[in-house]
């Protein structure tokens, strides 16, 4: 071969493009033979293309066509999928399957598939009266017909499968090269390099083609200054050329294109879409098998999955494209008869795996009908799929190559490049739908047994290590294993991921481990990080400053480069575990025990420790004095305080604005002022402090499980537990809104805590969905430091957060609020790009560009630790705060609070609840509260003292006061915007009216 064409070309055996299920496990098959295999992946990261979208089951082989390779495939892997993850290292849920149905129609179906499992070799099917169905799954609808139960089924995670399988291949000298597009195949033999010359400096990409072809211009290449000698390919890719004996082409979406590159179509993909909801682990035991609902009508039925991680998944819908991705994909950059290339060049296809509106309406109707108490309140994301359709293709009578009507319904394994006739092999897997993640070993397997024997007459690797070193997750393992590995790695107490409990070491690992996590999304497929309730509001900031800081620490080193240096290197180990050092046991430190342990350092968590540390033993009728007001604990009691974040103060910490403190002080104060309050009072006090430590559970007895940088993993004691662990943000996955999940969408809390405290550029042209109160002071935040803010939107015909927050944040500001108006879809592949913003009962929808969107759609208390307690709580147990409801004001907060406090500090001492039973209301919420009292029951006019209300605090009202007979209804309305209730007020002949809070008049 010419040297300056060496320069710049990798010599490999085998190229497998495409870095999903199937190229990855093509790449681990092809390591057992001895053969130099490299992949190459376009995007920044392994499975992000069809992989990281789909159901996530492993199918027994019922349900396909005896004969056909799939059936065989299928059955095959199914019945070995436990022991190929236990080799990998991956989570397999082994729980059956139940095919269930309606009606007769569905009844023929389900006899149908139990004969053809049977063909298949599928083991231990039954098919189930209406009341066995039941006995299985209780929570069917009670009209459901039969079922058809089928154990060799089960459930893995996706992207843990197709990463382990990487890692394996990695382990086994496998090289990767991310962020490596293929753009052209030319072959060897006879291939030209016609453009990037070596000695022209910038040369990086030589365009390789086969000698007469045409380029892309029409013209005819010729023979250039280089070619390669040896049969196979040469292939063109933004991050050098390459070369191989062979290439496996598992492409997904582009396998396709990538064929016509070098060889005539024969097979088409025509793509179509699907919709997911994915359901909290709330939901979690509602069902217990895979459930395959066969519908009466024509249709695609519902499936429900039970997965891996606890959630239970809906989908997927079929559907056509929307959009013009459709047709785009279909005519442009196709080969012709007669012209070679033609359109817009072989560019590969981004998809932005949207949603539709219908699609998650259907399955909401469907699983109201099919599973009618299941609680879709517990939706937390949806995401949509591709389908990857294979259609056989001909030549038209204008030599154009068309889809012919057939699809194939098999699995489609092209094979290209004869034998001896100077080109390799070229091994395609066009179109492979489900059971694709199921038969991505058994794919693997044929493609590299073919390609070995072709190359090497089969000759094994001697090393290859069928076992991944894998790190299994904190989560799952017991206390004892646990506290183990933080005592090797100190970062895996340090919880970043409070919904799934993920800690920094874990985080750090997946940075630096291959294939390292180079974004968030990596992150959240290889830990679960930001994939639970709140859906990464919470982490999302810190796992990027760990992604960061890891980028630094490397200098800036490009992810392909690191994954082809450490390949064939990686010990499996996690960051920060000395290679090959033994597990010590570490059970944390001695079970400490605490009259008074209160979760939370927000407001409520140090009002209620306060509260505990003071408590004098008289709860009975106090009168309101502000007891946690001085300072030190004189209970006698041990009171300890845990928070999770680095420092006390909870939310206010990143409230720059002013508005708390009011009714508490009789002063106005910034959130941060009224934190820092408590924080000296808790500071001076005997209250002893944990921060940075994370309760990891609650177990009978008031034993703590609690993970921590000081405490390492331990467990403690309380005679009494007070929660205050606030609330969290709903993410706009539980909201019906369709389109794509790009960049650039955050919950109000969360920006407001990454520009307020982070110091955070988020975008420039703004919309806020949702008038609640953080919304609207998150607008106020953007607009004086210069952002535009679009728009608020409600939903509801008025705003959703306090009056005097519209007036201040909005009003002042210009910002419109649109009301009776939603995001119904999200725009933008990569960054959002702008949403249809939907009018209720208007048909025209319209779209707004922006480049940040923020959701402010709602608090949920957090109190997920009870869940174990069912709706008694234990007489131990105290809730305060917004854990207990969410409040308007910080000021009702800590009055409340403080109360909690002493009445866990009465229980501590006396073993006894010694509170008024009036007292144990249930007014807001289900679970039993002390809330001592409600915001309605306050007197104001003690915190009124110190006020000096001025008529600067009044606001005019858009529309005039309404009052019929009274002298206002000629006025226009005012609204006092000095204290949180934000009266509507009017003046009259004797003076101010309207004034409910109490404090006297304004002005
Ligand atoms: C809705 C849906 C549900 C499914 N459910 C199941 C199920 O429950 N069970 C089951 O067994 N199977 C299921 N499947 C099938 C399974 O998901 C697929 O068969 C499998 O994921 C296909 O993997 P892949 O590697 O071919 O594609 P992909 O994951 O798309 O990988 C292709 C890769 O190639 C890369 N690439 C593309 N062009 C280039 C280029 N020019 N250069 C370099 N790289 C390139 C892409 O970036 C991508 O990473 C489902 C499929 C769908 C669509």
């Amino acid at each position: 071969m010419n040297s300056k064409l060496e320069w710049n070309v990798k010599h490999y055996d085998v190229i497998v493009i495409g870095g999903g299920l199937l190229g990855c496990f093509a790449a681990r098959n092809l390591a057992r033979y001895d053969l130099k295999v490299a992949l190459l992946e376009k995007r920044e990261d392994l499975c992000t293309g069809i992989s990281k979208a789909n159901t996530a089951i492993i199918y027994s082989g019922c349900d396909t066509k005896p004969g056909t390779m799939k059936a065989s495939m299928c059955v095959c892997a199914s019945q070995g999928f436990a022991e190929l993850c236990e080799e990998l290292g991956a989570r397999y849920s082994p729980c059956g399957s139940l095919m269930v149905c309606f009606g007769e129609r569905g009844a023929g179906v389900l006899r149908k598939k139990l004969k053809d499992g049977i063909e298949n070799g599928v083991r231990g099917m039954r098919l189930l009266s209406r009341e066995e169905t039941l006995e299985l799954e209780p929570n069917l609808a009670e009209n459901v017909h039969s079922g058809l139960y089928v154990p060799d089924t089960g459930t893995v995670m996706p992207w843990e499968l197709c990463l382990a399988a990487a890692e394996n291949a990695a382990e086994n000298g496998v090289e990767f090269f991310l962020n490596t597009e293929v753009t052209d195949i030319g072959c060897n033999g006879q291939a030209t390099i016609v453009s990037g010359r070596p000695e022209d400096g910038a040369c990086p990409t030589p365009y390789a083609m086969g000698e007469g072809e045409r380029r892309r211009d029409g013209t005819e290449s010729e023979r250039g200054f280089a070619a390669a000698t040896e049969p196979g390919y040469l292939i063109s890719t933004n991050n050098g050329a390459f070369s191989a004996r062979a290439i496996v082409n598992c492409a997904g979406l582009d396998a396709d294109r990538l064929l016509e590159m070098r060889f005539e179509p024969v097979v088409r993909i025509a793509p179509t879409a699907g919709d997911y909801l994915v359901l909290d682990t709330k939901a979690a035991g509602f069902i217990s098998h895979v459930i395959f609902h066969e519908p009466e009508e024509k249709g695609k039925g519902l499936t429900l999955v039970p997965t891996v991680d606890g959630n239970i998944l809906l989908g997927p819908t079929e559907r056509d494209f929307a959009d013009s991705n459709r047709q785009r994909a279909m005519d442009s950059g196709r080969r012709t008869k007669e012209k070679g290339l033609s359109g817009d060049g072989l560019a590969t296809r981004e998809y932005g795996y949207e949603t539709e509106h219908e699609g998650m309406e259907l399955l909401r109707s469907l699983a109201a009908e099919i599973v009618p108490m299941l609680s879709l309140d517990h939706v937390i994301r949806s995401f949509g799929a591709v389908r990857p359709n294979p259609f056989l293709t001909r030549c038209d009578n204008n030599g154009e190559w068309v889809l012919d009507d057939r699809s194939v319904s098999d699995f489609c394994v092209v094979e290209s490049g004869k034998p001896g006739s100077g080109a390799g092999l070229f091994i395609s897997l066009i179109g492979v739908k489900t059971p694709g993640l199921t038969c991505a070993n058994e794919l693997g397997k044929h493609v590299a047994d073919k390609i070995a024997a072709n190359l090497n007459s089969g000759a094994l690797n001697p090393g290859f290590q069928p076992r991944r070193l894998s790190s299994a997750r904190l989560s799952d393992l017991s206390f004892d294993e646990r506290a183990a590995q933080v005592g090797i790695n100190p970062d895996c107490a340090d919880i970043v991921c409070r919904c799934r409990g993920v800690s920094k070491g874990e985080i750090e690992c997946a940075i630096q481990r291959f294939p390292g996590a180079v974004a968030r999304d990596g992150v959240r497929r290889r830990t679960g990080a930001g994939s639970g309730r709140c859906q990464g509001s919470f982490c999302g900031q810190r796992v990027g400053e760990l992604i960061e800081s890891a980028k630094k620490e490397e200098g800036g080193c490009h992810a392909g480069q690191i994954a082809a240096e450490n390949a064939g290197q990686h010990t499996g180990q996690c960051a920060g575990q000395p290679a090959g050092s033994p597990l010590q046991l570490n059970t944390g430190r001695k079970e400490e025990s605490y009259d008074v342990v209160v979760i939370g350092g927000g407001p409520s968590g140090m009002a209620a420790a306060l509260g505990a540390a003071k408590s004098s033993g008289t709860c009975h009728g106090e009168s309101k004095s502000h007891s946690a007001g001085n300072g030190a604990g004189n209970s006698g009691l041990r009171v300890l305080l845990i928070e999770r974040d680095i420092r006390l103060g909870g939310i206010l910490n990143q409230c720059t604005h002013k508005g708390f403190g009011l009714t508490y002080f009789g002063e106005e104060l910034t959130g941060q002022e009224y934190a820092k309050r408590f924080v000296v009072r808790v500071e001076s006090s005997e209250i002893e402090v944990l921060t940075s430590t994370m309760v990891l559970d609650i177990s009978d007895g008031g034993i703590l499980t609690i993970s921590g940088k000081k405490t390492g993993l331990a467990r403690i004691r309380a005679k009494a537990l007070v929660l205050a662990s606030g609330c969290r943000e709903r993410p706009i996955g539980s909201l019906p809104v369709a389109g794509t999940r790009p960049d650039g969408i955050y919950a109000a809390g969360a920006a407001q805590k990454m520009i307020n405290l982070g110091g955070y550029d988020l975008g420039d042209r703004f919309v806020i969905l949702g008038s609640g109160d953080v919304g609207m002071i998150v607008a106020r935040e953007l607009a004086t430091r210069g952002k535009e803010v679009v728009a608020v939107l409600e939903k509801e015909g008025k705003c959703g957060g306090l009056e005097r927050n519209r007036v201040n944040c909005l009003e002042k500001y210009g910002i419109p609020l649109i009301t009776r108006s939603t995001v119904s879809k999200v725009h933008g592949i990569g960054r959002i790009s702008g949403i249809t913003l939907s009018h209720n009962g208007l048909p025209a929808p319209d779209y707004i560009e922006c480049d940040t969107l923020i959701t402010s759609v709602g608090l949920i208390p957090e109190r997920e630790l009870l869940d174990r307690f069912g709706e008694a709580l234990p007489d131990w147990l105290f809730l305060c705060g917004n854990a207990c409801f969410i409040h308007d004001v910080v000021d009702d907060v800590t009055e409340e609070s403080e109360r909690s406090g002493r009445f866990a500090a009465e229980y501590a001492k006396s073993g006894e609840l010694s509170v008024d039973s009036g007292e144990l209301g249930t007014e807001h919420g289900e679970l039993r509260s002390y809330v001592s009292y409600s915001a309605s029951d306050r007197n104001p006019v003690q915190a009124s003292e110190n006020l000096s209300i001025s008529t600067q605090n009044l606001a005019t009202l858009h529309t005039p006061h309404k009052t019929e007979g009274c002298e206002a209804a000629r006025q226009p309305a005012l609204i006092c915007t000095a204290c949180p209730k934000g009266c509507s007020v009017w003046q009259t002949e004797d003076g101010w009216q309207g004034l409910l809070c109490g404090r006297g008049a304004p002005g």
